[in-house]
């Protein structure tokens, strides 16, 4: 195998998984990235059927995959809920790849404004008791917590996959380069944006943003399009 291709990298499939289970048959990679926004209407596995078994499948979630507690049931309580990459560093095909899910949201942080709160816990404190004993909204889990976001900067990894942008792109922020820089990565991938492009920013860190239903290598070539 060509050793650009043991790692694929999925752009926003939006409920079409045809190009990037078309590629795994094509380029036979050890493990696929898959960069979230699912439009899931059926778990995960289901529309990845084709591919369980012949590759292995890591995710992060993006925020449409908290739009409705089935989109959000359909991802976290699939058989690959295990796969999640968000907020650790995992191994995948000899590489460390550290993940980030969901995005930046106003009430919570919005970088570079300072965070509204500063985690989970100091949010629900917060709260009357009401709000308090119910779930956390969807809304807000698909949110990136700052306590959360410095924890894993003081972690090692080779790639960051995450569905924000860092802010080499116009609607990207820069907190995501500088935690790509803090964790010594080289490279980072994400989604989001339903753009294919490629940049080099501070510290050598090679950005490849990944269009809707495009894949991508880990050379950050194009396999296809997308759409
Ligand atoms: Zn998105």
């Amino acid at each position: 195998m060509n050793p650009k291709h043991k790692i694929l990298f999925a752009g926003d499939p939006h409920g079409d998984f045809k190009p990037l289970i078309a590629a795994v048959h094509e380029y036979k990679p050890e493990a696929v990235v898959l960069l979230g926004d699912y439009d899931l209407d059926m778990p995960l596995d289901v529309c990845l059927q084709d591919i369980v078994g012949l590759t292995q499948i890591w995710w992060i979630a993006g925020n449409h995959d908290f739009e409705t507690p089935s989109k959000h049931r359909h991802l976290f309580n699939s058989a690959l809920a295990g796969q999640g990459l968000h907020l650790k560093v995992t191994e995948i095909a000899g590489l460390k790849v550290a993940g980030l899910s969901g995005i930046f949201l106003g009430r919570v942080w919005y970088p570079p404004q300072p965070p509204k709160w500063l985690g989970k816990q100091d949010y629900l404190r917060n709260q009357s008791a009401t709000i308090r004993h119910r779930a956390m909204p969807l809304k807000y889990k698909a949110a990136i917590w700052h306590d959360e976001f410095e924890a894993l900067k003081t972690l090692k990894a080779d790639i960051l996959v995450s569905h924000e942008a860092p802010g080499s792109h116009r609607h990207g922020f820069d907190v995501i380069g500088e935690l790509a820089a803090a964790m010594g990565v080289k490279n980072i991938f994400h989604g989001h944006l339903h753009e294919n492009y490629s940049v080099v920013i501070k510290k050598n860190i090679k950005v490849v943003g990944v269009a809707d239903r495009a894949v991508t290598d880990l050379m950050g070539n194009m396999l296809n399009k997308g759409r």
